[in-house]
């Protein structure tokens, strides 16, 4: 794809790299950059613009500007730009996931797998945007009618992690425009290029200049701040870590300004005695290695019956020690990078904790040396329940096992945490894995299932794994206000 627009800046990755305010790219400027970087081998791919407070606060002026505008018009328009956009990226499915490759590092298979789901959130909310209700009712003492309707709640601040650079946009972007949101959008510094593409893409389907504009500050702390003491700000929907996520509760606070917040996990994977372990061990591995594990659904801490452990842990170990961690764009690698070599370390670090606490090396374990931010696929074994390891979201290929004698106490274990995101059951018995997940303190779960994410579905999180919902028709309402009209009879 060539673009020839001569406001925006092209990387070796042919790739907008400014700030994106009222409809126009705003190039870097020399000196005011930060760098993006491939994690498979290190190389710079692009310098994207440290977008300044000021211009931040004017990316706000543009949404609130553009807000009166976009929020009456007609749902039709805005589902159809949707629609479009959908559209689009179905079509630039390849480029948009050889992005994603370059930029986080992932496999190839999980960013065109991204790229559909995130895909996917455009076309659930072209649906939705169309079906925004109301409510009426008479007055219980018969004094008047009560008509409630629902209006889009404002200016929207929208932030998003690195680990799923395009899905998580969608998530927030659809709900968003399909409300008559007007958004700033700043995704994650490690993986800009994604979501300028997207603002592009967004662009071509026809949203007006200042509905969508996007940020990039090397600094996320101060512009963030700025932005969400603007008075135009009422909304910010975050996807991150619970430690980000507090801090930004305490500056949302200050505007009293409505939050949704998709925090950190640490995803329980339950495999009853009775369960069927090549099923559980194929659940095992999409719940475990999708997106290389970082994934805040992953599975975390794998709680196994007694009587199926050693089982479990051989089915497990070979299908993760055939896997070779390589580039994320080549056939043969079976994991791709890590999204920088810090990520990565930290990784190392809680594998190299959890054996020094007795956890044994059941496949890799080690921190390959040479270039790139890769981690070999590793089983844990002989995990002990409250180990570091099983109270941290790992964030990579890694998986711990723990031993369990009764039901009571895997439950007990598993809700042992401040998280609370997803969690899984393996049981041959649907009854007992439903009793046992009504059971589990968290937003979602998964029953026999490796993965459960659906753009139908409402996704999200109890505990400290945060606040609100995503998808279904949960998700627009995050993005509108009720509105009580008292009426006479
Ligand atoms: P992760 O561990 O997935 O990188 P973070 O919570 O650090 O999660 O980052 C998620 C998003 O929050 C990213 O867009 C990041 O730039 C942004 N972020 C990080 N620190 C802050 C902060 N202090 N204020 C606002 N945004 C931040």
């Amino acid at each position: 794809m060539t673009f020839t627009t001569a406001n925006r800046s092209l990387t070796p990755v042919g790739m907008f790299t400014g700030s994106y305010i009222n409809g126009r790219w705003i190039p870097p400027v020399e000196g005011a950059v930060h760098l993006v970087v491939d994690p498979a081998d290190g190389s710079v791919l692009a310098e994207i613009a440290d977008t300044t407070v000021d211009e931040c606060m004017a990316a706000v002026d543009a949404a609130q500007d553009a807000l009166t505008s976009w929020s009456s018009t007609p749902s039709r328009s805005r589902s159809e730009v949707l629609r479009c956009a959908f559209s689009l990226m179905t079509k630039e499915r390849d480029a948009i996931a050889e992005l994603i490759v370059r930029e986080n590092g992932k496999l190839l298979a999980d960013a065109l797998g991204e790229v559909d789901y995130a895909a996917e959130f455009f076309r659930w909310f072209a649906e939705e945007a169309v079906r925004i209700g109301g409510d009426f009712r008479v007055a219980p003492n018969g004094d008047k009618r009560i008509v409630v309707t629902r209006q889009p709640i404002g200016v929207a601040v929208l932030i998003t992690p690195w680990n799923f650079p395009a899905a998580m946009g969608t998530r927030k972007i659809g709900p968003a425009l399909a409300a008559g949101c007007t958004i700033v959008l700043k995704p994650a510094s490690e993986t800009p290029l994604t979501a300028t593409y997207l603002v592009d893409l967004l662009e071509r389907a026809g949203v007006p200049p200042g509905v969508v504009n996007c940020v990039t500050p090397a600094e996320p702390g101060p512009a963030v701040s700025a932005m969400l003491h603007h008075p135009a700000v009422r909304k910010l929907s975050f996807t991150g870590s619970t430690e980000v996520g507090r801090i930004l509760l305490h500056e949302a606070a200050d505007h009293v300004v409505s939050t949704s917040m998709e925090l950190g996990g640490n995803a329980p994977f339950l495999v009853l005695d009775d369960a069927d372990l090549r099923e559980a061990v194929e659940g095992a591995m999409v719940a475990k290695m999708r997106n290389g594990g970082a994934a805040c659904t992953a599975a975390n801490r794998f709680y196994v019956h007694r009587s199926v452990v050693e089982e479990f842990a051989r089915l497990l170990t070979a299908q993760m020690q055939v896997l070779t961690p390589g580039p994320g764009g080549d056939q043969t690698s079976g994991v791709g990078a890590m999204v920088s070599v810090e990520e990565r370390d930290k990784i190392a670090k809680l594998v190299d904790g959890a054996v020094a606490e007795g956890a044994e090396i059941r496949t890799g374990g080690r921190r390959p040396n040479g270039p790139g931010a890769f981690y070999p696929p590793t089983v844990l074994a002989g995990v002990a329940h409250g180990q570091a390891i099983t109270r941290m979201e790992v964030f990579g290929p890694v998986a711990p096992i723990i031993t369990f004698d009764e039901d009571d106490e895997a439950i007990d274990w598993a809700n042992d945490t401040d998280m609370g995101l997803i969690a899984y059951v393996y049981s041959s018995d649907l009854a007992r894995a439903v009793r046992t997940a009504e059971r589990l303190e968290s937003g979602m779960v998964a029953i026999n299932r490796g993965v459960a994410s659906d753009p139908a579905a409402p996704f999200g999180g109890m505990k400290q794994s945060g606040l609100g919902r995503e998808g279904s028709d949960a998700g627009i309402e995050e993005f509108l206000e009720r509105k009580y009209l008292a009426m006479p009879l």
